[in-house]
């Protein structure tokens, strides 16, 4: 064995063999904690931070002179408003002030510091001064990466493959860095349902979840070449010749797997007792609709129109912009239906130029129809550019997080108003659009009798109702054994809500990740569902299942589950009935 050599185990989340030099990077910059001090230690943690400045100032300038001499002055003038930042005596002298007298560490002295300053810059309220704390909270993080230690990386100075290490990664970075050379990700923390494995997913980028203490063992080395494989969740350092022989022969399997993937996509999708199930497509980037369309779904049943958001940010999409997508979209997908789901942002999605607040627990806050009913200057030109779109094929709109029956209501008035305008303007579009609601928050699962009566179709989000239901976060590697999709109570609404839907008279799919696993086909179809929406490349899966299946039975089978009291038994009655 190579010296050096070293195995990591973890989940693999996105199938794929990749090779390349590891990059590693922190981003949990914002999990600050408070430290008490000792008398005795506060002048050295003054000490400290006043090195983290510099360390952070000249860190500034690299990456100024770096983007000059790529992009020009005129961006690079961007880095002057952060220097100054850290030249402000007033600025530092806070947070001087704030360890010496609170004896705490500097770390949380700059947070809140930057709070302080961003609570009074909101309450005055001017945007120039929005921007200006923005500046502040962004040098803050090369501070606190300073005084962490931790050195940052610059992508487009690398010149080969990358697989980034991370302890943790946002889903704006994800789709950012998945762009560029990274051709795997290893993340530290996570879980199958994030929005960064989605991400991945989306990208097609073999990805590893849950790998711990691979940051720490890369700390202090540099160029270590890895080798990671996204179904097996193997990730190593320094691979042996032997290894990375072994490797290239399972990337050589995944070609052919790819090959044989397409194969059947044509076959109707039908059960052997003859019911035909609508197997969908879900798509976060536009540039995914060309390889799911070849996948034959009957339609794309869920476009997370939030990553155009994401992608745009700082600047907001136009509506020529939306409108050309969202065009594109609904043309591959015909002549069967593509349901496009308006702004899913806030939560974890950050969106820093619609939510001017901060928020404790943004996931429990202003996201999903909330913001953007929030915001209708904003949501107004989604809206026109959803209704112009309606003009050319099967367009479907979607609310994301609908928890009243007001909210539908309201959207449906700023569409009538945004209807007249469009049609002063002389734009086609079709007044009888249909607009369906995601169904994910469980009071929404519970009442969807009441919401039946004003929504068009219902798409149930289980990854949402799911960590809503169980108060089991999505993200949180630490409680994921109790993230559990056949839990008797997420069982239950299942079969509530396709009732409710099938007594209204109204279609209803689901989109969430459970509708991905083909373990859980029977299940669904025992639910009700005859129409599942998953990420492109498990469409195969899923359909090769459903052909496997009989539905005569699968009721009792739900509803047997929906009675066992662990999930031990469940699992032993599961592997008698379905084996
Ligand atoms: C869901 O919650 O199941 C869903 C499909 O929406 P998202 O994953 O974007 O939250
Ligand atoms: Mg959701």
């Amino acid at each position: 064995m190579q010296q050096g050599m070293k195995e990591f185990q973890g989940l693999g989340v996105v199938d794929g063999v990749a090779f390349g030099t590891a990059v590693c990077i922190n981003t949990r910059i914002a999990d600050i904690f408070q430290i008490w001090l000792a008398e005795s230690e506060v002048e050295s943690e003054i000490e400290r931070f006043h090195q983290a400045v510099e360390q952070a100032r000249r860190e500034i300038q690299r990456v100024q002179v770096q983007v000059e001499a790529e992009l020009g002055d005129e961006l690079a003038g961007i880095f002057d408003a952060q220097a100054l930042v850290l030249s402000d005596h007033a600025f530092l002298d806070r947070v001087v002030e704030h360890i010496r007298k609170e004896h705490v560490n500097a770390e949380w002295a700059l947070q809140e510091a930057v709070d302080d300053i961003q609570t009074h810059f909101e309450a005055i309220g001017a945007p120039h001064l929005r921007e200006r704390s923005e500046d502040i909270r962004h040098v803050c993080r090369y501070v606190v990466q300073s005084l962490r230690g931790i050195q940052h990386h610059n992508l487009s100075e690398i010149d080969h493959d990358v697989i980034l290490v991370a302890d943790d990664l946002s889903p704006s970075d994800a789709v950012r860095l998945g762009r560029e050379q990274v051709v795997g990700f290893v993340i530290e923390h996570g879980s199958p349902t994030a929005h960064t494995t989605i991400i991945a997913r989306s990208l097609n980028i073999p990805a590893v979840l849950g790998v711990t203490g691979v940051s720490a063992e890369l700390a202090e080395q540099v160029e270590v070449p890895i080798v990671i494989d996204g179904d097996s969740g193997q990730v190593i350092l320094h691979p042996d010749a032997a290894t990375v022989d072994e490797f290239r022969l399972r990337a050589e399997d995944r070609k052919q797997r790819e090959i044989e993937l397409f194969e059947g996509s044509d076959l109707p999708t039908v059960t052997l007792d003859g019911t035909e199930v609508h197997v969908m497509a879900n798509i976060d980037l536009p540039e995914e609709v060309p390889e799911a369309i070849r996948f034959q779904p009957k339609g794309i049943g869920l476009y997370r129109s939030e990553f155009l958001y994401i992608e745009k940010s700082p600047e907001l999409p136009t509506e020529e912009e939306h409108f050309a997508i969202y065009r594109s979209i609904v043309e591959a997908a015909a002549p069967n239906p593509a349901i496009i789901r308006t702004y899913d942002l806030g939560g974890r999605k950050i969106a820093r130029e619609v939510m001017n607040t901060r928020e404790q627990n943004p996931v429990l806050g202003l996201r999903g129809i909330r913001l953007t009913l929030a915001r209708p200057d904003i949501f107004r030109t989604q809206v026109r550019a959803l209704l112009r779109a309606t003009a050319f094929g099967d367009l479907r709109i979607m609310l994301p997080l609908v928890t009243i029956v007001e909210e539908i209501r309201q959207f449906r008035q700023v569409a009538a108003e945004v209807m007249e305008e469009l049609e002063r303007e002389g734009h086609p579009f079709r007044r009888d659009y249909q607009l369906g609601i995601m169904i994910e928050v469980p009071a929404a699962a519970v009442t969807s009798d009441l919401l039946a009566r004003e929504a068009d179709f219902f798409s149930i989000g289980t990854n949402d109702l799911i960590q809503y239901s169980l108060a089991v976060d999505r993200n949180n590697e630490h409680v994921a054994d109790l993230y559990r999709p056949l839990h008797p109570g997420i069982l239950r609404m299942l079969r509530a809500v396709v009732r409710n839907a099938q007594a209204a008279d109204i279609e209803v799919s689901m989109c969430g990740e459970m509708a991905a696993d083909p373990r859980m086909t029977p299940i669904l179809l025992g639910c009700g569902l005859r129409r599942l929406s998953v990420s492109p490349r498990q469409i195969p899966a899923i359909k090769r299942r459903v052909r496997q299946l009989s539905l005569a039975g699968l009721e009792s089978v739900v509803a047997n589950c929906a009675d066992c009291a662990t999930a031990g038994e469940l699992d032993s009655y599961l592997a008698s009935e379905l084996e």
